[in-house]
């Protein structure tokens, strides 16, 4: 596997503006990777591994078009919460709906907030200085509000695929200036955002 790893570490002289504008900056920049990292800590074998609990989770979506999996994780690394999106647990999760976009976008919730939703279950009530590990791709602004709103620091995702570039770059793009606003850190990295063959 290929772990290069792009990052940029956001400056303490350089105002919110000024770092909103690199961002849009790099988003205009075709074929340049820009991602993220506001801490500069460097991603470890466990992003990589949490990631792939991510990408494993994810199989149990009965979306058809877009598979999410989700895990929270406590900064100790003990504690895990895992979701991926579908429709809440008491709804019949009926494949047909998920055929329907009107139905499908009323009843979903994505992964993220299931998986927050579990650690609930758990008891797990105070989430500050969590990592979410988030796959195939970086939170939506809803959830990146919500997730960070309960004290999660750090948000690690691939970087955005060229296929689904069009439709989630405009949202990523919310969620980046989030991040910022925040002080909160995304970091993305190099990672297949297709699955593996069941065997591997
Ligand atoms: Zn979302």
């Amino acid at each position: 596997m290929c772990d290069i790893i792009h990052k940029m570490t956001n400056k303490q002289n350089t105002t919110l503006s000024d770092q909103i504008a690199n961002l849009e900056f790099f988003d205009k920049v075709p074929n340049v990777d820009v991602p993220l990292s506001a801490t500069g800590l460097g991603i470890s074998k466990w992003d990589f591994r949490f990631l792939r609990l991510a990408r494993e989770w994810a199989r149990n979506s009965k979306d058809p078009s877009t598979k999410v999996g989700a895990a929270l994780v406590s900064p100790d690394k003990l504690r895990v919460a895992l979701g991926y999106n579908g429709f809440p647990r008491d709804m019949p999760d009926d494949a047909a709906l998920y055929l329907n976009r009107e139905e499908k976008y009323s009843r979903i919730i994505h992964a993220e907030k299931n998986a927050k939703n579990n650690a609930l279950r758990m008891g797990i009530m105070d989430l500050t200085g969590w990592t979410i590990y988030v796959w195939p791709l970086a939170s939506c602004d809803r959830c990146f509000i919500e997730i960070a709103d309960s004290g999660v620091q750090r948000f690690v995702s691939p970087i955005l695929s060229p296929e689904l570039q069009e439709r989630w770059a405009p949202i990523l793009m919310k969620t980046k200036k989030y991040a910022i606003e925040m002080g909160r850190t995304i970091d993305e990295v190099n990672f297949p955002t297709t699955f593996p063959k069941e065997s591997e």
